[in-house]
C-alpha cells in the first residue's frame, strides 16, 4: 500500500534564491556539519579536518556545529555571498527544503514570510525536493 502523499507532493512549490539576499546566512542559529561536509570544506580551504574543526566548530549533542549569532555571523559569508558556495554544508545547500519547513503548508508559509525566494521563480521538481530532503537529515 502506498503512503499518503505529502501536501507538497500535490501542490507545485516554487523557489528561487534572490540575488544579494543573505538573510538565511545572517539568521542566528546553528549550522550542522557532518563528516562529509567537514572533509569537503576543509579540503577546499586547504586545511586538515582537525584544524577546520578547531577553528570553526563546537560539539552539540554529538554533532559538529557552527554557531552563528548577531555578534558572530557565519565566518564564510563575504560581501559577495557565500565564500564556500560550491562546497557549502548540506544544511545550507538544502535550505529552505528542510523537513521541518515542509511539515505543513503553514510552516512553509512561515518560511516564505522570512525567505524572499519562496514562491518565486520556476516550479521545483518533486524529484529535486525529495533529493534535498534526503541529503540533509539530522
Ligand atoms: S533567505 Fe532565501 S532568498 Fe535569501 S539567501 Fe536565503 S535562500 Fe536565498
Ligand atoms: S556556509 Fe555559506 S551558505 Fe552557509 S551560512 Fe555560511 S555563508 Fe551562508
Amino acid at each position: 500500500m502506498s503512503a499518503t502523499p505529502e501536501w507538497w507532493e500535490k501542490e507545485p512549490l516554487r523557489f528561487e534564491c534572490q540575488a544579494d539576499c543573505f538573510k538565511c546566512c545572517l539568521k542566528p542559529g546553528v549550522i550542522y556539519f557532518d563528516g562529509e561536509d567537514i572533509r569537503r570544506i576543509a579540503g577546499h580551504l586547504g586545511v586538515s579536518q582537525k584544524e577546520f574543526k578547531a577553528a570553526y566548530l563546537t560539539r552539540d549533542d554529538g554533532h559538529y556545529v557552527l554557531e552563528v549569532s548577531d555578534r558572530d555571523p557565519c565566518p564564510f559569508l563575504t560581501p559577495g555571498g557565500c565564500g564556500v558556495h560550491d562546497v557549502k554544508p548540506k544544511q545550507c545547500q538544502t535550505y529552505p527544503f528542510w523537513r521541518e519547513n515542509l511539515d505543513y503548508r503553514s510552516t512553509w508559509k512561515l518560511v516564505g514570510a522570512f525567505c524572499p525566494g519562496v514562491d518565486k521563480g520556476p516550479m521545483v521538481p518533486l524529484k529535486t525536493i525529495k533529493h534535498l530532503l534526503d541529503i540533509f537529515r539530522l
